[in-house]
């Protein structure tokens, strides 16, 4: 099933008396999350990506603004009406059920043509635990399960009502890193399995961008950016999004074009007869830089950090915006790197930003 958010707006009033406290936690969202597709809200702290799902999810009613679900309006229903699946970041299981109970649980109370019998509950929920493979578990108490099995009923637990939309709020950050790994694979098998369009809330990128069909990325309440991920990485829209996105992150220098040609500290770096004349934020990408000994980028080495497939060539620049920046390039390259660093750019990976608003500039 598809949503649509059209102007959606959430305002918190401030405490105190003074009235521009208010925190504008979604301001004036209006897109569209396609039937089926696993989409991950991004940003940092605060930026309102929980008080995003639950305005889905009907726990928070928005301040201006209309949610549908295909082409019916749910903004004022209450969530039990919405066919929601909720899964939150600590499980929320009832620890003194059974895995079983737990699961049936949402089942329980429904009422008239839609009440079960116990029979009935019980293969519902054997059902939903085969797809999250948590079957055999089902006498086990939660305090008797590891935290990824644990999260697994969580999961079970939103399925069995075979929800109309699936909403998971950090989902994985109570686990360990490699848990969080297969997790996030078994999130995507779980959810293309069902086809449930799932709304996945992270403020880890990686985890954005390996599963998911499209992310949206967020600051401060207001949208940045919405595309699939690998759109979004290759064409960035501001600096925040080149910047929030990527590891190690994008490096950022204080720049300038110049009778059609880019200035990092003295040296030209690349020709660009099209871009307008002024100081510019120049962003490369790590994997944007080519060792080469004439090369039109000269920085300093500061060591050398070998990561097995690829190396991590950690350099200083007087124009870098902070300590120090990565160039990740072919462990066999690195016979070509001296202390005086020289380095050839691909422009594909060469972005230009507004020094005052952080706007890309196209050229
Ligand atoms: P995190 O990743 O830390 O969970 P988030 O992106 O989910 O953050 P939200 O929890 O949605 O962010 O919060 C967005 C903004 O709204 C924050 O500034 C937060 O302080 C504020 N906020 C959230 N809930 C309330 C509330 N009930 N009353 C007042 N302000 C709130």
């Amino acid at each position: 099933m598809n949503v649509t958010l059209q102007n959606l707006t959430k305002t918190f009033p401030g405490r105190g008396k003074q009235k521009n406290n208010d925190v504008i936690a979604v301001n004036d969202f209006t897109f569209e999350i396609p039937d089926g597709k696993l989409v991950g809200l991004l940003g940092p702290s605060g930026c309102g990506k929980s008080t995003m799902l639950n305005l889905l999810s009907g726990l928070l009613t928005p301040t201006a603004g209309k949610i549908f679900f295909g082409e019916e309006e749910v903004t004022n229903q209450p969530p039990q009406n919405r066919g929601v699946g909720l899964v939150f970041q600590n499980y929320a299981l009832y620890p003194h059920l059974t895995v079983m109970q737990n699961i049936t649980f949402p089942l329980e109370n429904l009422k008239g043509k839609d009440k079960l019998t116990k029979a009935q509950m019980r293969e519902k929920a054997l059902e939903a635990a085969r797809l999250v493979q948590i079957d055999q578990l089902m006498d086990r108490k939660p305090s008797e399960l590891s935290g990824g099995q644990q999260q697994r009923v969580a999961i079970a637990r939103a399925l069995v009502k075979m929800p109309r939309i699936l909403l998971l709020d950090e989902p994985l950050s109570n686990l360990d890193a490699r848990l969080r790994l297969q997790t996030r694979e078994e999130i995507r098998r779980i959810q293309t399995q069902t086809g449930i369009t799932t709304v996945f809330v992270t403020h880890d990128q990686e985890e954005a961008m390996s599963i998911c069909d499209m992310i949206v990325v967020m600051r401060d309440g207001i949208l940045q950016q919405i595309g699939q991920p690998q759109q979004v990485y290759d064409d960035p829209e501001n600096l925040f999004v080149a910047k929030f996105l990527g590891t190690p992150p994008i490096n950022t220098f204080d720049a300038r074009v110049e009778a059609g040609k880019l200035y990092i500290g003295e040296e030209a770096v690349l020709e660009l007869p099209d871009a307008e004349t002024g100081p510019v934020i120049a962003a490369i990408r790590p994997e944007g830089f080519v060792p080469s000994p004439l090369g039109s980028f000269t920085c300093q080495l500061q060591r050398i950090e070998v990561m097995g497939r690829d190396t991590s060539v950690v350099c200083s620049h007087p124009a870098f915006t902070g300590e120090t920046f990565r160039a990740i390039i072919d462990s066999d390259e690195i016979c070509q790197i001296s202390a005086e660093a020289r380095f050839s750019l691909k422009e594909n990976k060469v972005y230009l930003f507004r020094p005052d608003t952080g706007d890309r500039i196209r050229f």
